[in-house]
Parts: C-alpha cells; structure tokens; sequence
C-alpha cells in the first residue's frame, strides 16, 4: 500500500492513492502547499515529507470525504466555508465506515480503529489570495460548481490549473449542493480567462493539455444538456441523473431538475 507519486511538472507533485484519488503538492524554493488530503487511507503526510523538508500548509478544494478525511494526518487545514457542513457530513462516522468497508474490498490493510476515531480539526476559513511559496505562487481562486464552496488554483510559473472536481474527464454535478448545471459551466468557464495551458484534475493522474478542458466546456451546450439521456449512478437512484457527452472520452452528469429549461 503506497502513494504513487507522479513528478509532472518542476516543483509540482500529482499524488495518487490506492483508492484512485490525487492530490498535489507544489514545491518553492521556500515553502511547500498541499492542494487536497484524500481518503485518508495511506499516511498522505509521510508521502509529502518524503518529497519536501520546506514547511507546507494543506489546503481543500472542497468538503468531499475523497479529499478531506486525510486531514487526519494534519493539525490544521484550510477550506472555503460555504463547505463546512459537506465537511462535517462527509467525515462522519457513515462515511468512514463506507469508505473503510471499500478500502477493504480493494486489500488495502488500514488501521480500522485509528480510521475511525481520529478526529479531524474543521478546516479553517480560506479566501482567494496569491500564495508566495517563493519562485512558485498558487492562485486560490473560488469557484462555485462541484459544491458551493469548490476552488480552483492557479499556479502562473506553470500555466498549470489545478481543477480539482470543478472539471475532469468525468465530472460529476448531481450532488444535492453542486450548482445548476448552467450556473456550473459559466463559473468554470471563466477561468478560461487564464493563459493557463495545462490541466490537473483530482480524478486523473495525467497531465491535460487546456484544449480537452476546452471542449468540454464548448460540448456542455443548452441543446446537449437538454438532450442528454437518464443514467443511473449507483446509490444516487433518487437524483434525476442525465449524462451528457461533450467530447469524446468525456461525460458531465448533473441534475436535471435543477436545468433552468
Ligand atoms: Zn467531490
């Protein structure tokens, strides 16, 4: 059971854990940042002082279990607030049994008693700010979308975005806090602002070119949402989920009820 470290990028560190999640740590010449803190299942914190020896604070893209509950590993974390009660819901107790339950299914060993017991400090309250890591600066940029309080950061050395759930090949839009799904696509098109030219998204472990994020965003019309048929998504069967197909290799599933027609 290990992390799989993928070095893409000078001073940039996409992690992947047994449970198919990524997380990335941006290294400075100063200080380091963690952008994400996964399942919590392996020791994320162990991974990230293997990388660096730089002090590094931990941000969360948003309040998903996936990306909060390794924040067990950490004395302090910091989140946009419109998420905190997704936090306290996605680190309960049904959530950690449920994932420790797959973490099973997929051999992973886990210490089932510290899994469970450990408490996990409520993130802090963050706002969109430049960070200075020194030589490398993270954007936090706010973007209402996956959830309501979902961010974003842009890292200018590299022209590199990091979508975490905002975008990927599979984006997922039908959680009960997720945003409209036209109300989605505005908020995340206008990062198209930046001269960003690649993509990390927390579901992937590759490096995007921006086109593919371009495109989804281009096939996400009112006509292909419309017109995107029913899909069922296991423990969601009471969500009126509809697939779209934007571009090839990807899909956007939101609500239908909440399509502004
Ligand atoms: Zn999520």
């Amino acid at each position: 059971m290990a992390v799989t470290v993928h070095p893409v990028l000078p001073g940039v560190y996409h992690i992947a854990d047994s449970m198919g999640v990524c997380q990335t740590l941006l290294v400075g010449e100063r200080e380091a940042l963690l952008v994400d803190a996964g399942y919590g299942i392996e020791d994320i914190r162990q991974a990230v002082e293997q990388i660096t020896s730089l002090p590094y604070r931990v941000i969360l893209t948003h309040g998903h279990h996936d990306h909060a509950l390794g924040a067990r590993y950490f004395g302090e974390t910091w989140m946009f607030p419109q998420d905190l009660e997704d936090f306290a819901e996605y680190t309960a107790q049904p959530t950690r049994t449920r994932i420790l339950n797959s973490a099973r299914s997929k051999g992973l060993a886990v210490d089932e008693k510290a899994y469970l017991s450990a408490v996990i400090p409520g993130p802090k309250p963050l706002c969109e700010q430049i960070i200075d890591l020194g030589g490398l600066t993270a954007q936090i940029i706010h973007v209402p979308a996956h959830t309501p309080g979902s961010c974003v950061v842009y890292v200018k050395e590299r022209q590199l975005l990091l979508t975490a759930d905002d975008w990927n090949p599979c984006t997922w839009a039908f959680f009960p806090k997720a945003l409209p799904a036209q109300v989605f696509r505005s908020n995340v098109r206008k990062l198209f602002d930046l001269p960003f030219t690649h993509v990390l998204c927390s579901h992937r472990d590759q490096l995007y070119p921006r086109a593919v994020m371009q495109a989804f965003f281009d096939g996400i019309t009112d006509e292909a949402l419309r017109n995107a048929p029913r899909v069922t998504i296991g423990g969601w069967e009471n969500t009126n989920t509809h697939e779209a197909a934007p571009a090839e290799g990807q899909v956007f599933v939101f609500d239908y009820d909440k399509l502004q027609l």
